[in-house]
């Protein structure tokens, strides 16, 4: 059996989910995704990894699906609840899916994919009550996972990872931040994406700890769950932190200093997916008395850099390689960098770096030097901690020669008080290479020219040489998980008029 399943089994009687319909023990947790199994099996006695694509909204009914989709020998596609139907069929047409499975919430919108693709369709409420049946013996080497993870340019690609990526991936993290069964963390991200599905919700269940899922991110239940709920955990992206940041501001004096003692209950919160501008760091510690635990990871790979559960948790730094987790730093030629304060590309060796992208050979071998897998992320180490300087291809920008990092910028400018977030881009130039041109959201009631941005910058940003262009803004575009999406931020400076 596979362990995560195994030693599901010991934690019995155990709450292993709470959400919206109740409370879910982990006995029922596998009763009813052997119901999913046997549903899914039919007359066949094993998936032999076919791919299933589901869709269902964040909760019991969501691990219940996953784990049957497991325990039947397939390979779990989770579809993201937010996308529109083209985005769907692209998943459910590249990822091969041979089976989908929707909550009847979703009926309408993947029914029509998966008769047109003539496959399979069931409804949560039809796999969830069938027979127990006996089911296949599963390998650790067999696929587990497909989840879609977009690059900067071209299409979302299928990650693939193993039972045995899966295991080591959450292994490493049960470790390093010392999971154990009192744990109970409050659940808010979403279940397409490797942050919610293995360091929330799989960690969770690994480690017979209690996961209380919300349907969806909302700031004033967040805040309305530390005070009533006994977490001992809490995870999310800066944008969330930056949405309960608002909410404590907005909430009456006595109000703040109820939901600042119940964050201090609990023992850990992380931040991930995005840098955590300092501003925000520190913020977090005045209303929480928390330092954000800051780490890095990546679908392709897990997590790989970690700040220390106990030890100095550094503002703008994302700590050391977590157990099992090799790390380095190479140069634009490959070499491995062996000092210091020398910035190249993160590479890592785990067990639990992806097996490929699905149907893309050629991409997969270019991700990798040797067995190293490589990021596309930029980093430095100084003092023996990781900085991240950006992803190669957005947030490092040459301009007049030099090599500048677009997250030490926005840093700068988050000092700024009259704004509340940046985002830097490099637009092609002829006569820098590329020209540092930033976006920039006022705070609450601030009105700022790019005329008064360009005069604050000229100062401050000589070493990082001049943002020439500006543009002020009311929000970035951002994907699902809050992540600033930057291609889409230099196609206004690269329209006539912007600045
Ligand atoms: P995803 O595969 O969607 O989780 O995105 C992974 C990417 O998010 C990485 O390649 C980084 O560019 C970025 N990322 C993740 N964690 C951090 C962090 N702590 N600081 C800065 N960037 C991060």
């Amino acid at each position: 059996m596979l362990p995560l399943l195994a030693r599901a089994g010991e934690h019995d009687e155990r709450p292993a989910i709470i959400d919206q319909n109740g409370t879910h023990s982990y006995r029922d947790l596998l009763f009813a995704s052997r119901n999913v199994a046997s549903c899914l099996l039919g007359d066949t006695h094993d998936l032999e990894e076919a791919p299933v694509a589901f869709m269902v909204p964040a909760g019991f009914e969501y691990a219940a699906v996953q784990w049957g989709i497991w325990q039947a020998g397939g390979v779990a596609v989770p579809l993201c609840v937010s996308h529109p139907s083209p985005e769907l069929e692209y998943v459910v047409g590249d990822s091969k899916a041979q089976v989908v499975i929707a909550h009847p919430d979703f009926e309408n919108a993947l029914r029509p994919i998966a008769k047109a693709r003539n496959i399979l369709f069931h409804l949560t409420s039809d796999v969830l009550r069938s027979e127990i049946p006996s089911l296949p013996y599963l390998k650790l080497t067999r696929d587990a996972l497909i989840l879609y993870t977009s690059g900067t340019t071209g299409k979302p690609r299928g990650v693939v990872c193993t039972h045995h990526n899966l295991t080591a991936q959450i292994t490493t993290l049960i470790e390093a931040w010392k999971w154990t069964p009192d744990d109970r963390i409050l659940h808010v991200l979403p279940l397409h994406h490797t942050h919610g599905i293995v360091n929330a919700l799989l960690c969770a269940l690994w480690a017979g700890a209690t996961c209380e899922i919300l349907p969806r991110f909302d700031a004033t239940k967040v805040w309305e769950r530390f005070v009533h709920s006994d977490l001992t955990l809490f995870m999310a992206v800066p944008t969330i932190y930056s949405k309960l940041i608002s909410g404590w501001e907005k909430a009456p004096e006595k109000e703040r200093r109820k939901m600042s003692r119940a964050c201090a209950r609990l023992r850990l919160m992380v931040s991930g997916s995005a840098a955590l501008p300092i501003d925000m760091f520190e913020k977090w510690e005045q209303i929480s008395s928390h330092r954000l635990l800051e780490r890095y990871g990546m679908t392709e790979i897990g997590m790989a850099l970690s700040n220390p559960l106990e030890g100095e948790r550094r503002a703008g730094f994302v700590g050391l390689p977590l157990p099992g987790v090799e790390v380095r730093l190479t140069d634009s030629s490959g070499q491995v960098l062996t000092q210091e304060h020398q910035a190249g590309e993160i590479q890592v060796r785990s067990e639990g770096v992806f097996q490929d992208y699905l149907g893309q050979p050629e991409a997969t071998r270019q991700a990798f030097q040797d067995s190293w897998f490589r990021t596309g992320d930029e980093a430095i180490v100084e003092n023996g901690y990781y900085r991240i300087l950006g992803r190669s291809s957005v947030d490092i920008i040459k301009t007049g020669g030099h090599k500048v990092s677009a997250l030490e910028i926005e840093e700068k400018f988050r000092t700024h008080p009259l704004i509340q977030e940046c985002a830097v881009v490099g637009i092609e130039d002829e006569e820098w290479g590329e020209r540092v041109c930033a976006a920039a959201i006022p705070g609450p009631g601030a009105s700022l020219s790019p005329d008064e941005l360009r005069r604050w910058g000229k100062e401050r940003l000589a070493p990082y040489k001049n943002p020439s262009d500006w543009v002020i803004v009311t929000e970035f575009p951002r994907n699902t998980m809050g992540k600033v999406i930057k291609p889409a931020i230099r196609s206004w400076f690269q329209s006539p008029g912007s600045g």
